[in-house]
């Protein structure tokens, strides 16, 4: 191993919340190093839906994801990069009077904690942000300013800005272990030993392998969420698409194309780094499409692939400091919607880590969260 080199904050993860943490900590003066095994947004972060969305998140995660929309609307001027994010409302549709008053329900929930960004719509109105819907679908809930974006011209916008500040970015370079030595820390690789001040564990969805050498396992489980791509159709919807109570998600790009996700998994695979595509769950996500918009019965499917994020069972992420090491600091396990996230997520970390403040309540992102299995089981994702 050839001699150290040093910093004030170590890395491990070169995906969107490593780059923003990255850029957000040398923007408040530290020297910063980000360590990626792979290229930057070679998993999760560049393999997404681009799905910029604060609907239906999970309550604990709603003051952060609303931060990010704010950065989300401004992200040419801060990253000098459009990022291809477009204003686009995302909406959520029943199919069905129980979806309804599932949708009902949250409306009330949210509303009822001082949020405005959620809108019911009924029938009619639904039938005006998306004409091609079903006949049978009754209405929805929708954010009219959310939208969507591309995933890896975000994620490469975030690493030049922050290659701008001063961060230091390697790719091809794994972290091996992580250890004390007096107040720093140090960081091996197969080649070089990082000295640090502080170390954040962005590692995606191998956070819980880093996390574990830190003597805090956590029960992060890999996620193979999958993606289609049909050949371009005619315009015929504006807005993001989810189903209140079926996996999907379904987005017509510019270009005519319609990207579907939602999150059915394929097979993951953490140590090949790897994710298989599962034909018979891409099928029942290609039919769910159709269901919705039956004219889609006649795309094509031009593309499919798997990605590779990590997922806990109660839905939220690791956020935070380590409960068991002073100046380790965690943000990863994203459950599959984390993208959206990345803006705030970087803000708040960089604020952590530089400055030992942090705004948002991160209790229940806390690491310490699964002992004696309390952490429960999350309601979806994607
Ligand atoms: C198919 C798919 C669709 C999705 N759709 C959406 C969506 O529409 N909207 C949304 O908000 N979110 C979506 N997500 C989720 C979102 O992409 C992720 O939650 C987010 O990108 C996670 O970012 P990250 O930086 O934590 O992880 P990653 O982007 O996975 O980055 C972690 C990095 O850490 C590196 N790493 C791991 N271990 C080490 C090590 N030992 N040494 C060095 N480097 C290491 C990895 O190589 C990796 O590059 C989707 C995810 C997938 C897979």
């Amino acid at each position: 191993m050839s001699t150290s080199v040093s910093a004030d904050l170590i890395v491990i993860g070169g995906g969107i919340h490593g780059c923003s943490a990255a850029l957000h900590a040398a923007m408040r003066g530290m020297s910063v190093v980000v360590l990626e095994k792979d290229t930057v947004g070679r998993h999760a972060s560049g393999a997404n839906a681009g799905g910029v969305r604060r609907l239906r998140r999970l309550l604990p995660e709603v003051p952060i994801s609303v931060r990010s929309a704010e950065i989300w609307l401004k992200i040419s001027d801060f990253l000098d990069d459009d990022c291809g994010f477009r204003i686009a409302p995302q909406i959520e549709v029943a199919e069905n009077e129980q979806d309804m008053e599932k949708l009902q329900k949250r409306h009330a929930e949210i509303t009822a904690q001082g949020f405005q960004h959620e809108v019911l719509l009924d029938r009619d109105a639904m039938r005006e942000v998306i004409p091609a819907v079903a006949d049978y679908c009754l209405g929805a809930l929708a954010t009219m300013d959310d939208g969507y974006a591309q995933p890896y011209q975000t994620t490469f916008a975030f690493e030049r800005k922050a290659r701008r500040a001063g961060v230091k970015i390697l790719e091809h370079t794994a972290v091996t272990g992580v250890h004390r030595d007096g107040k720093r820390w140090q960081v091996d690789t197969a080649e070089t030993r990082f000295t640090g001040s502080a170390v954040l564990n962005a590692a995606g969805a191998w956070g819980g392998r880093i996390a574990a050498w830190l003597r805090e396992p956590v029960p992060l489980k890999p996620f193979a969420p999958m993606m289609i791509v049909t050949d371009r159709l005619p315009h015929f919807c504006d807005a993001v698409v989810i189903l209140a109570n079926r996996p999907l998600s379904f987005k017509q790009m510019p270009n005519g194309t319609v990207v579907i996700g939602g999150g059915r998994p394929g097979y993951p695979d953490l140590d090949t780094n790897g994710s298989v595509v599962r034909v018979r769950q891409l099928c029942l996500s290609a039919a769910t499409a159709i269901d919705a918009f039956p004219h889609m019965r006649s795309a094509t499917v031009i593309r499919t692939w798997a990605g590779l994020d990590g997922i806990f069972a109660d839905g939220l992420p690791v956020i935070g400091r380590s409960s068991t090491e002073e100046n380790i600091y965690h943000a990863f396990g994203f459950c599959g919607h984390g993208f959206q996230m990345g803006p705030a997520v970087g803000e708040l970390m960089g604020e952590l880590i530089a400055a030992g403040t942090c705004k948002y309540s991160l209790e229940p992102f806390a690491v310490t969260r699964f002992k004696n299995g309390a952490a429960g089981s999350a309601p979806g994702h994607g």
